[in-house]
Parts: C-alpha cells; sequence; structure tokens
C-alpha cells in the first residue's frame, strides 16, 4: 500500500501517522526526522539543511525530491510506504507523481488532516517530545495527551521542545506553505485530488483534526479499512 499523509504541523500528523504505519505494516518515512537525524548525526545532508529549517522555510526541492525519491526505493518499501511530510509543495507533487508513473507504481490513498490554521499553531507551542521514542504523544495544551508532570506521559522519559516548535514566526512560516493553493501543500494535495477524480485513484481519506487524537483515529480506522 502507498500512502500520502497530509496534515498541516500541529493537526496530530505524526501521531496519526504512527497508527496507519502499525495497521498497514509499511515504513513511516516522515521527511522532517529525516532531516533531524542527518543534523544530529553532523552529516554533509544535515549541514545543509539546517539553516533552512531553523529558519521555518523549505530544504530545497534540489535536495529533498531525489532524498525521498530514493529512500522510497529501499527494501523496506516493497509492500509500501507512508509518505509523511512529502510532498509538501506543487513541484514536489508534480515529481512523485512522474517518478512513480515512471516506474509503474500505484499511489493507493491520499490522507488528509483538515485542521484551522490557529488551533494548529496553538497545538504547535504545545507540543513536546519524548527523548525515548518520537512517537510518544505529549501536548501541554491537549487535555488528552497532557504530560505527567514534565515527564512523558507514556513512558516517563525525559520531555524535550523543538527549538522551531516555539518560534513563532517559523511557524507562520510554515503554515504560509502548507496553506498555500497555488504552490504549496494545499496546491499539492490538490493535485492528488484532482488526479483522482480523473483516475478514480488514489482514494482521498479526509479527516476532521479538530476533535482530540482518539476520535481522529478511529476515523481514519473506519476510512481506512
Ligand atoms: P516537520 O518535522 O515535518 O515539521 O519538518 C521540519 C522541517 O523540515 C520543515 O520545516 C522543513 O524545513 C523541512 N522539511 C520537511 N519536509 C520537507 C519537504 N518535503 N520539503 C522541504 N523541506 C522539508
Amino acid at each position: 500500500m502507498k500512502v500520502l499523509f497530509f496534515g498541516p504541523n500541529g493537526s496530530g500528523k505524526g501521531t496519526q501517522g504512527a497508527i496507519v504505519k502499525e495497521k498497514l505494516k509499511i515504513p513511516h518515512i516522515e521527511t522532517g526526522v529525516i532531516f533531524r537525524d542527518n543534523i544530529s548525526r553532523g552529516t554533509n545532508l544535515g549541514k545543509e539543511a539546517k539553516g533552512y529549517i531553523d529558519r521555518g522555510e523549505l530544504v530545497p526541492d534540489s535536495i529533498t525530491i531525489p532524498m525521498i525519491l530514493d529512500r522510497i526505493k529501499q527494501k523496506d518499501c516493497v509492500n509500501g510506504w507512508l509518505l509523511d511530510g512529502f510532498p509538501r509543495n506543487l513541484t514536489q507533487a508534480q515529481e512523485l507523481d512522474k517518478a512513480l508513473k515512471k516506474e509503474g507504481i500505484k499511489l493507493d490513498i491520499v490522507i488528509e488532516i483538515m485542521l484551522e490554521r490557529q488551533i494548529a499553531k496553538n497545538r504547535i507551542m504545545g507540543r513536546r517530545l519524548c527523548v525515548n521514542d518520537n512517537n510518544h504523544p505529549n501536548n501541554i495544551f491537549i487535555d488528552a495527551i497532557k504530560p505527567d508532570g514534565n515527564r512523558c506521559r507514556v513512558c516517563g522519559g525525559e520531555l524535550i521542545t523543538r527549538a522551531d516548535d516555539q518560534d513563532e514566526k517559523a511557524i507562520d512560516k510554515r503554515h504560509n506553505i502548507y496553506y498555500d493553493a497555488k504552490t504549496g501543500t494545499m496546491a499539492a494535495i490538490n493535485y492528488f485530488k484532482e488526479l483522482s477524480v480523473k483516475n478514480k485513484t488514489p482514494r482521498i481519506i479526509e479527516l476532521d483534526g479538530k476533535p482530540g487524537v482518539k476520535e481522529v483515529s478511529e476515523d481514519l480506522l473506519k476510512k481506512l479499512l
């Protein structure tokens, strides 16, 4: 199963993505995680990407597109993949579509979590990361996943914030890119929605991101299966 997962920063996309990964037994490929991993390991890719990420800008397509097209060719992706954080603009969507067509690969599902911009922003600023597991959800502004004091609510691990989560200007920049229906992420989503209307594939799954994590997961699972 080949799946794309869209949602603005702060919509709970990472959390819901982990559920899809479990259900469909496919690797969860998160562009942001790949970049951050490269930054912490001090690789050339990490050094190139860091400035853009710290400013809340997209890493250039010339770096990101080959990185992802290469990643989905790896062995663990033979039965499918869940792309999260890619494509993030119209060019990336077109290039992905082109590459898949060239390889004869069919995109099965596109999932979109829909959420108002202001709510998404509050959620980002409240987000806390568990040092033990990136998929342990903690957010000081969401009752259902409030940390246990200042420790991870799942495993009791230490919690940290991402520098770019606390930078309002960078958040606004990221959202400007996401909600841009001309060339940004909304344009990428619409690109696949138009393909879906034209070709009856991929299947589009729209989720309302406003309710709590549990409700969104239930809606997701119901629509996925
Ligand atoms: P995320 O963890 O998805 O919020 O991504 C963190 C940062 O990584 C973004 O703000 C961008 O700077 C960069 N990034 C992630 N995905 C992409 C992408 N598809 N294209 C370009 N830059 C990206």
